[in-house]
């Protein structure tokens, strides 16, 4: 499958295009919007164009480069292969984590999305540091406990957990050079340790509270029959 800029300067596709949206999060149809001209990709032949489509769940502009396979006299075929600029937020329940975890965990997920697998760790790296300093004041879970935990769930290999254990909680060696399969990974532990540590015990201390809350209101709500019995009888 192929896209064409034709020489009247009409985009045309043969098949829509689906793909998940980084704003929404929708696996919504990606909608042409912008192309370049014809005669300017016939000057400059350039390797790759630029593309606006738009999102057809939310409407936000999504911006994309398309290999340029051919430049014919009467169109310019390009590659169906979308490469979008913007790419998919990693998300996490933020407003549970204190400041000092949430800042750093921020700029991991980030780095994480730009590819920056050693940028990656180095922040993670900060983010487990603060949660340690965090639960080591509030008497909260042991997170290399956890760690342990995590990697024997997840059948995590020796090496991999090697790197990872020395990364997050040996802050005296020097951070490891991170990988893209042991950054996947990696994401993938951070994520649960925090919200083991965090956000499970904040969402279930909550629950608890609620259904307390709502045990004790049907409790006054509900005359006892004891005092109904003396109600009866004096009236
Ligand atoms: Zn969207």
């Amino acid at each position: 499958m192929s896209f064409y800029v034709k020489s009247n300067d009409s985009f045309v596709q043969e098949k829509p295009v689906f793909r998940e949206c980084p704003h929404c999060l929708t696996h919504a149809e990606l909608i042409p919007q912008a192309s370049p001209s014809f005669a300017s990709l016939i000057k400059s032949r350039p390797r790759h164009a630029g593309f606006v489509f738009e999102c057809a769940a939310c409407k936000e502009p999504r911006f994309a480069r398309l290999a340029v396979r051919s430049f014919g006299p009467d169109q310019v075929e390009l590659s169906a292969n979308v490469v979008e600029i913007e790419r998919a937020k990693e998300h996490f329940h933020f407003g549970y984590l204190p400041t000092a975890v949430g800042l750093p965990l921020r700029e991991a997920l980030d780095c994480y999305t730009a590819d920056l697998h050693t940028a990656f760790g180095v922040m993670c790296r900060r983010a487990v540091q603060a949660a340690v300093a965090n639960t080591r004041a509030t008497g909260g879970p042991r997170l290399l406990d956890l760690f342990s935990e995590v990697i024997q769930l997840a059948e995590i290999d020796y090496d991999t957990s090697q790197t990872l254990q020395t990364l997050l909680f040996d802050s005296c060696a020097p951070e490891p050079s991170i990988t893209a399969e042991q950054a996947a990974v990696l994401i993938e532990v951070v994520k649960d340790l925090l919200y083991q540590c965090f956000v499970r015990t904040a969402k279930l201390k909550a629950a608890v509270k609620m259904r307390r809350f709502f045990a004790g209101e049907t409790t006054q709500k509900v005359t006892p029959i004891a005092s109904l019995g003396k109600k009866i009888h004096s009236g």
